[in-house]
């Protein structure tokens, strides 16, 4: 498959970029990183950045291996060997340990996969152009939005998940196969682009054709015109973001 991919830090970040890509000869992984609040004790000496490249690299490995293992079980193990990796230096109980989203897809010559944790989408784009969001909005649907509401609803029945210290957050995750044949895009993006739609109304067919035909460089683009033009506290999160867009063109089986 051919794949096209910007992975962008938000412009005014300091530090480095919480999002994160890994492509192979058949799957693609999008991490985003949640950035913690000042001031937070999350009880884990590492950074979100760290997190994320860990992760990265546990899913990456047995992907690159050509493992058969379903998505949702090769995300709880790289979960697992994540916490492994800091059990004996950090809290892990702390529910403010870094985390990160999550957004998976492998293709074979039958299917293609996917596996959405947390608010990083996956949208599918068949031959005859029929859009296929894959979400998981449970972020979306909270209660409340306060700093302890968030804190304790996360990686909880009810709630939301995502990839921190909790395997069994990978089985919560939207996830399952297409035909291979069905699909022709598939865009994989973190919040900090998805909101081109999500945020900013622009319909999700426009947002695959805007990548399909200017590239992801040219979405992120119009995304951070839109971020400069909304007025101050006009929506919930983060005004800018670290920004990530992929779109995978898939061959014809050989
Ligand atoms: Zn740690």
């Amino acid at each position: 498959m051919d794949i096209w991919s910007v992975c962008e830090p938000a412009p005014d970040r300091q530090g480095p970029n919480e999002d994160l890509v890994i492509s192979g000869p058949d799957f693609v992984v999008v991490l985003d990183g949640a950035t913690a609040p000042k001031g937070v004790e999350s009880g884990c000496v590492h950074s979100v950045a760290w997190l994320v490249a860990r992760l990265g690299t546990h899913l990456a490995l047995p992907l690159l291996g050509r493992s058969q293992v379903p998505l949702p079980d090769l995300l709880a193990a790289a979960i697992t060997e994540v916490r492994a990796e800091h059990e004996d230096t950090c809290d892990l109980a702390n529910p403010d340990s870094p985390s990160s989203t999550v957004a998976m897809m492998r293709v074979s010559d039958e299917q293609v996969e996917h596996l959405v944790l947390a608010d990083s989408p996956i949208v599918l784009r068949a031959p005859d152009r029929r859009v296929t969001v894959l979400a998981d909005n449970r972020v979306d649907f909270l209660p409340e939005y306060t700093f302890e509401a968030v804190r304790r609803l996360r990686n909880q029945p009810g709630g939301f998940w995502v990839a921190s210290t909790e395997p069994k957050a990978a089985y919560e995750a939207v996830s399952g196969t297409t035909e291979r044949a069905a699909v022709e895009l598939v865009a994989l993006l973190t919040d900090g682009a998805s909101r081109y739609s999500e945020r900013y109304g622009h319909t999700w067919d426009d947002l695959v054709d805007t990548l399909a035909t200017a590239g992801p460089q040219a979405l992120i683009d119009l995304v951070r015109q839109h971020d400069e033009d909304a007025a101050v506290g006009a929506f919930r999160g983060k005004r800018r973001d670290d920004a990530t867009a992929v779109l995978c063109r898939l061959r014809l089986p050989s």
